[in-house]
């Protein structure tokens, strides 16, 4: 269980207590600076409402637990809303109607092969092992569409690349959205950013933060 305190930085921290990293970021906090009083509980934290979050945020909640997505911009999405759409994915029903060859063992020598070798095996086979499956996942859970074709690009030595249909990640976002809202008893979403703009003034919004037990998310 995670506690949560709604508040802003400077209301709750002595500036000269807290631990900077050389980035800038608050990274760590000594005890007498968390707050007294605790606002929330809850199971899981998930910082980020990108795939991996609201993907995160779906697997959590159907495993029973609650959770809280955190999220330091005023739309949500992050990166993959803005993206290409583009997934990679070796072994696809859509690579098996236009009789395209390929395999999860080709998929992660390419990708070895693109990334220079600095990729984490471990990871590349993961995400090649299960590429396939998550695609077909956004399809038969998710409802995503995409265009019926699949393209070769760049560091992919056959045609594995699947395109939404409107040609960005917007559309499996919004249907990652759809699904997280559409669970019963959904409330727990707080955008950081609005979250602190009903009550703190308008000159303090970029200190807006949530403090959790162990850690702060800071918007500045
Ligand atoms: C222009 C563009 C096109 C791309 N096209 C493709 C493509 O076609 N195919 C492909 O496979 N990949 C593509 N990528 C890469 C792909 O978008 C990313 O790999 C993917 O979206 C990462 O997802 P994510 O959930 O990890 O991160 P993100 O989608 O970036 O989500 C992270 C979220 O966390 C939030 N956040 C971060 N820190 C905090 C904090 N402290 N507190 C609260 N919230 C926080 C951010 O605001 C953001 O919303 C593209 C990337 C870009 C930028």
């Amino acid at each position: 269980m995670v506690k949560i305190a709604r508040k802003i930085a400077g209301e709750v921290f002595d500036d000269k207590k807290c631990l900077i990293d050389n980035q800038g970021y608050i990274f760590n906090m000594v005890n007498e600076m968390l707050p007294q009083k605790w606002d929330e509980e809850t199971d899981i934290i998930i910082v980020g409402s990108g795939f991996a979050g609201l993907a995160a945020a779906i697997e959590a909640k159907e495993a029973g637990s609650s959770v809280i997505i955190l999220e330091k911009m005023k739309g949500y999405g992050g990166n993959s809303t803005i993206s290409d759409g583009v997934i990679a994915a070796a072994c696809t029903n859509m690579q098996a109607d236009l009789e395209i060859a390929d395999s999860p063992r080709l998929m992660f020598k390419d990708m070895l092969e693109a990334g220079l070798g600095l990729n984490q095996p471990k990871l590349v086979q993961t995400l090649t092992e299960k590429s396939a499956e998550t695609f077909q996942w956004t399809i038969d859970y998710l409802g995503v569409n995409y265009l019926n074709r699949v393209d070769q690009f760049g560091g992919h030595s056959v045609p594995r690349s699947h395109t939404t249909s409107n040609r960005t990640g917007s559309a499996i976002i919004k249907q990652l959205l759809r699904v997280v809202w559409g669970k019963p008893g959904w409330r727990d979403w707080i955008p950081t950013e609005r979250t602190y703009q009903a009550d703190i003034p308008p000159e303090r919004v970029e200190y807006s933060c949530i403090a959790l037990e162990n850690c702060v998310s800071l918007r500045g």
